[in-house]
């Protein structure tokens, strides 16, 4: 399997060639557990577990490293835990547990390794301990901060203007600053917060330094692919690598930096103000989304059905559509036996994770090779877990999703066998449908509604 990955860093889609194939190494930027995760967060989670199933497809389950964090030390855990009357552990135990159950429920793997941040101040510590030693950062007031002006190519990730980038830092004015741009690398820790011993007082880590040092433990000072979502391009990841390639002075941290798209709940974003902020907690387990739970099998297959780039329109509509479909494919494969996942599922997958066309390739699948369509959905982990017997959701009027992924595959397929009957056939179902497709001439189709 040759895999093609669109990288933030040199904004194209490229081969994807690992440091070393028998260790593939990547990192996702985990939660801060000071609250149920919601479902952007859900859609992080998805997409790296995806990209790592993807990869250990490709080079095998024991040759790949996936590194997603906790992040354990935080201003906002501090706020919380004061607010509730509890203690600091008792909340970021409470939260990893709920995490852990929220992403078994998406059906996400494990990753190989979890790290806490908590567990790795003497990293922290010896990384800013060189970027002071090598003119990269300096001591003010207690604080250790990162000297922007220093490192000449700041910025190369998310390309911004200079005074987009400072207006973006939203950095607070402290006189201790020489740069407005400037981070915080270690804080002095105030009587009661949690605080750690260090060559510049008793404090606690930035937020970015904690990255820096728990990919270099876990995957070294350079490694493979580097993930999270759009939103943390700048300032999170740009500082990342400010740390880490001046600490160990080299001219990438990854090689390659992949970033999920926004999402959004029923076309507006998603704010506790508007209502419509939504737990992945809550999904699974109540019903505030649509006056029901949702099997986690839907909510992955409802979030896979946008390519991970693209922004996503989170509706109830989506997973009851998401639903009806497994329920049907759960149908369609009664009794059969799981078989490889079919090569054109594969090829969109390797093909930047392709999941609309693996989705459509699915539908392809159900009547000729449902074994396959079973191995398809094993590889993009949407189980049938918790399905109800049937699908309680009916068909809408206008163009089912479902119907119409399927149709648009089944009329590729007898282009490509240059059955021209077939395809004008599906061609006139797929009107009937209110879509209306048309050829390119690279020899792939293009579709749109047609209210
Ligand atoms: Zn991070």
């Amino acid at each position: 399997m040759s895999l093609r990955l669109y990288n933030t860093l040199t904004r194209r889609k490229q081969d994807f060639s690992p440091i070393d194939a028998k260790d593939v190494r990547v990192y996702a930027c985990g939660p801060t557990v000071y609250d149920h995760l919601h479902i952007g967060n859900g859609r992080m989670l998805i997409v790296f577990d995806l990209l790592f199933r993807v990869l250990r497809r490709a080079y095998g389950a024991g040759h790949v490293r996936y590194v997603r964090n906790i992040t354990d030390v935080d201003d906002k855990i501090n706020a919380r835990a004061a607010e509730r009357g509890i203690p600091i552990g008792v909340l970021t135990e409470e939260m990893t547990a709920i995490f852990h159950a929220d992403a078994a429920g998406l059906g996400c793997l494990p990753p190989t390794v979890e790290p806490r941040a908590t567990g790795h101040m003497a990293e922290m510590i010896e990384i800013i301990g060189r970027l002071i030693a090598n003119g990269s950062a300096y001591q003010a007031d207690g604080h250790v901060l990162f000297d922007v002006p220093s490192m000449p190519d700041y910025g190369r990730l998310s390309r911004r203007p200079l005074d987009e980038m400072i207006a973006g830092a939203r950095v607070e004015v402290a006189p201790y600053k020489r740069g407005p741009m400037d981070f915080v690398l270690w804080k002095p820790a105030a009587g009661d917060e949690p605080g750690w011993d260090s060559p510049w007082g008793r404090g606690r880590p930035g937020w970015h330094i904690e990255c820096s040092a728990m990919s270099w433990r876990h995957l070294g000072e350079v490694f493979d692919i580097h993930g999270g979502g759009i939103d943390l391009v700048f300032p999170h990841h740009e500082n990342e690598i400010a740390q880490t390639r001046c600490a160990f002075g080299h001219q990438v941290m990854a090689n390659v930096w992949m970033h999920n798209g926004h999402l959004q709940v029923e076309g507006e974003k998603m704010s506790k103000s508007l209502g419509n902020f939504v737990t992945i907690h809550e999904l699974l387990t109540s019903d505030k989304f649509g006056g029901r739970s949702w099997p986690g099998g839907a909510l992955r297959l409802a979030m896979l059905r946008a390519h991970y780039r693209q922004p996503i329109d989170f509706t109830v509509r989506a997973l009851e559509e998401a639903e009806r479909t497994l329920v049907e494919w759960r149908r369609a494969t009664d009794g059969v036996e799981p078989e490889a996942p079919a090569e054109d599922v594969v090829a969109a997958l390797a093909d930047d994770l392709n999941t609309p066309r693996a989705i459509a390739e699915l539908h392809a699948l159900k009547a000729k090779r449902p074994g396959a369509l079973l191995g398809g959905l094993g590889l993009l982990g949407v189980s049938f877990d918790g399905l109800p017997a049937e699908s309680g959701a009916q068909p809408r009027e206008g163009a089912d999703f479902a119907a119409f992924m399927g149709l648009i595959a089944e009329r590729e397929a007898a282009r490509r066998q240059k059955n021209w009957a077939e395809s004008d056939r599906l061609r006139d179902a797929l009107a009937g449908l209110g879509v209306a497709v048309k050829d390119n001439k690279d020899g792939t189709t293009s579709w749109e509604f047609r209210p």
